[in-house]
């Protein structure tokens, strides 16, 4: 009788086991022939949940017909879909969405990539908004062993949507120039369409405009952490205010860094400002960083006074300006691949004498680039070949130069001095290997070439803003 019991067990597990691997061989011809998407979260949950082999069958069934979505994501699937989403946006996450490696869509991803709710400027720039902004980002940045640091306050502006957003915080229309608060009664919504109606007729009129590009101003810390620039002011432009208007705005962003305890108390004074070449901006900066200078009382005295040339004009506190190099050195390329050129001793180098010359290099790999696509670039901001212009500039100087005719001498003399310039210029941004030291001598070096030809050639040689950003 137990004999009897015990074989009817046997042939029961013996029955069980043998469903079970026919529902593991479905399972692996099923995972093998058909693509099921989001395999690996389906797997993870059968495990996590304890599935049985028929179960997860059963599931990745209803994932290939679309009826059952894992979503159980990693972290390098939101990282990798919010990646997606910035560099491809919203259709091609969709469609990673939808194949099988089944991305999380950017409902799922909208509250993470959403670190930050910052204030967006609407009508006149206000402190309050640059003072909440500066505590969102800067309220958790831990100031680190170095303590206060200097800081440096950075403003550009950036290509937008240009279209009018409605924030549901303070019941505004947002994205309107900054031309709209001289123009509108309003920028709240109100009960009715009033508002509305107002700020559409003014824009059909061309009263006002919808803001294509967005000036954004932002803090960063000279701190070996935490030292990208943080965001704090982000005002929709259509690049048609004054000097004055420019002027007002950096003196709100220095005033709100002051009075915020998350700003110069917590960590560290303002002493520099960054800028593109904008030409309102720049005066904005004299006006603001030009206008006393370094005394007998300043402890920098005594390093710079005996410097001959060296500006010493600065601002409150210290604070000087600053014009981002990049910039620089792009425009220093637009104006060689101008027919107008710079003027050196006598030659005018531009574009086609460049051509010319360049071609002289020898040892030179044009493979990548020729020189007509380096001197007529597609794209003027591409900051690359413009460092890599200036360089071969400077290395046209090693040339032999016995064979050369008087008037090939001369030119090559000029080209040369040139090439010297930009090498002092470019080389303490290119190259890590240099001490600060020697990227400080060499930037000297530039300025001393650079002041000479320009006292020279004025701005034959380069225009007075461009020397003057140099
Ligand atoms: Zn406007």
């Amino acid at each position: 009788m137990f004999k009897q019991i015990k074989k009817n067990n046997q042939w029961i597990s013996l029955k069980a086991a043998r469903r079970n691997r026919d529902a593991y061989k479905q399972l692996f011809e099923l995972i093998s022939t058909r693509e099921v998407p989001g395999l690996s979260r389906l797997l993870s949950n059968a495990q996590k949940e304890g599935w049985s082999a028929s179960k997860t069958v059963a599931k990745a069934e209803l994932a290939i017909d679309g009826k059952y979505h894992p979503k159980n994501f990693t972290e390098l699937d939101k990282d990798l879909a919010i990646l997606i989403y910035e560099l491809g946006g919203g259709a091609a996450l969709h469609a990673l969405n939808k194949a099988p490696i089944m991305l999380p869509s950017r409902h799922t991803i909208a509250d993470i990539r959403c670190q930050h709710n910052l204030r967006i400027t609407v009508g006149d720039v206000n402190i309050s908004d640059i003072l909440e902004n500066i505590e969102i980002l800067f309220g958790d940045v831990d100031p680190g062993d170095c303590g206060r640091v200097c800081i440096t306050l950075s403003q550009d502006e950036i290509a937008g949507d240009g279209r009018l957003c409605y924030l549901d915080e303070t019941d505004e229309i947002g994205g309107l120039c900054e031309h709209a608060m001289t123009k509108l009664k309003t920028f709240k919504m109100g009960e009715d369409l009033t508002s509305v109606e107002a700020a559409v007729k003014a824009i059909r009129a061309g009263d006002i405009h919808v803001g294509k590009e967005f000036s954004v101003a932002a803090f960063s810390r000279h701190a070996p952490t935490d030292y990208g620039a943080k965001p704090v002011l982000l005002m929709p432009t259509c690049k048609k205010g004054s000097t004055q208007s420019s002027a007002e705005i950096l003196q709100k962003l220095i005033h709100a860094w002051k009075l915020s305890p998350f700003g110069e108390a917590k960590h560290g004074p303002l002493k520099s400002i960054a800028s593109d070449g904008d030409g309102r901006r720049r005066a904005a900066l004299y006006l603001i960083c030009m206008h006393r200078q370094v005394g007998r009382d300043d402890p920098l005295y005594e390093f710079l006074s005996d410097l001959a040339g060296l500006n010493l004009y600065t601002g409150v506190d210290g604070l000087t300006m600053d014009f981002d190099y990049k910039h620089l050195f792009k425009r220093l390329c637009t104006l060689l691949c101008s027919k107008e050129g710079m003027l050196v001793n006598g030659v005018v180098i531009n574009k086609a004498l460049l051509g010319q010359w360049l071609e002289k290099l020898t040892g030179y790999d044009w493979s990548d680039e020729s020189i007509h696509a380096l001197l007529n670039p597609k794209d003027p901001q591409d900051v690359p070949r413009a460092v890599k212009l200036l360089c071969l500039i400077a290395d046209l100087r090693p040339l032999d130069s016995t064979e050369f005719t008087p008037a090939e001498k001369n030119t090559h003399r000029a080209i040369s001095l040139l090439g010297e310039m930009f090498d002092a210029l470019v080389e303490p941004f290119i190259n890590p290997a240099l001490s600060l030291s020697e990227q400080i001598t060499s930037l000297i070096k530039f300025a001393h070439i650079g002041c000479a030809l320009f006292i020279k050639h004025e701005a034959d040689f380069v225009s007075n803003q461009l020397y003057g950003d140099l």
